[in-house]
């Protein structure tokens, strides 16, 4: 079954049931939360935007992170020259109150091809915070890349999201992502995290 790959795989103690022992400290918990909250009121560090190829804006989380961040936001953008899927490019945040905007490219859901999808919706999580700890962002909010428009089913893209995020922290030894917020619009996604998270930073 396709949703319990990722945690089979990289956590196989989070499903064997409530008796087995917390695979995730209480310090890493501490720095993932999930928020249902339009993106663009978030006054983090970084916000990360389900952003299209081209980047020069879109429907969705897209057009509302490009109307909230004013016309400048584009411009910027198209310096860029697109942005390759499965990976990112991170601008100034113009009029938003957060500091920077991170762009991803998420893959459009490929039915046929369920895993490359994963790979690419992983290289978006990974390569995101990637370039926050190199701009200096700490804080970081997510929107549910590819749950929209591209078609992504919740239930499946939740895990991947989770489960990229936490080895990312696991490894980031020296903290330099202090919170990583997954923001949630639709119930759909919040029913996914709401599932999804305790299983990968269960409370101690
Ligand atoms: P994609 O094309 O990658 O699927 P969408 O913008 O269609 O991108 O959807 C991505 C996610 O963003 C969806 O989960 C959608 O519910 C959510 N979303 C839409 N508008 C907002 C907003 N203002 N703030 C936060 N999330 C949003």
């Amino acid at each position: 079954k396709l949703v319990a790959k990722p945690s089979t795989t990289r956590f196989p103690a989070t499903l064997s049931g409530p008796s087995s022992p917390p695979p995730a400290s209480k310090s890493l918990n501490d720095r993932v939360a999930v928020l249902r909250a339009d993106i663009t009121t978030l006054a983090v560090d970084a916000i990360v935007n389900a952003a299209n190829r081209s980047l020069l804006g879109g429907g969705g989380v897209d057009g509302a992170i490009h109307r909230a961040a004013g016309p400048q936001l584009v411009q910027e953008c198209r310096t860029l020259r697109g942005c390759e899927t499965g990976s990112s490019k991170i601008t100034s945040a113009y009029r938003l109150p957060c500091k920077k905007v991170i762009h991803t490219v998420g893959p459009v859901y490929d039915m046929l091809d369920p895993e490359k999808s994963e790979r690419l919706l992983e290289g978006c999580y990974k390569s995101s915070l990637q370039l926050a700890v190199e701009n200096g962002c700490r804080t970081i909010a997510f929107s549910g890349i590819s749950t929209g428009v591209y078609g992504y089913p919740s239930e499946e893209a939740a895990p991947i999201a989770i489960a990229t995020v936490r080895k990312f922290l696991e490894e980031d030894k020296e903290e330099k992502i202090k919170l990583v917020v997954f923001v949630t619009f639709e119930q759909k996604d919040v029913d996914a995290y709401n599932t999804y998270l305790p299983m990968f930073f269960p409370s101690v």
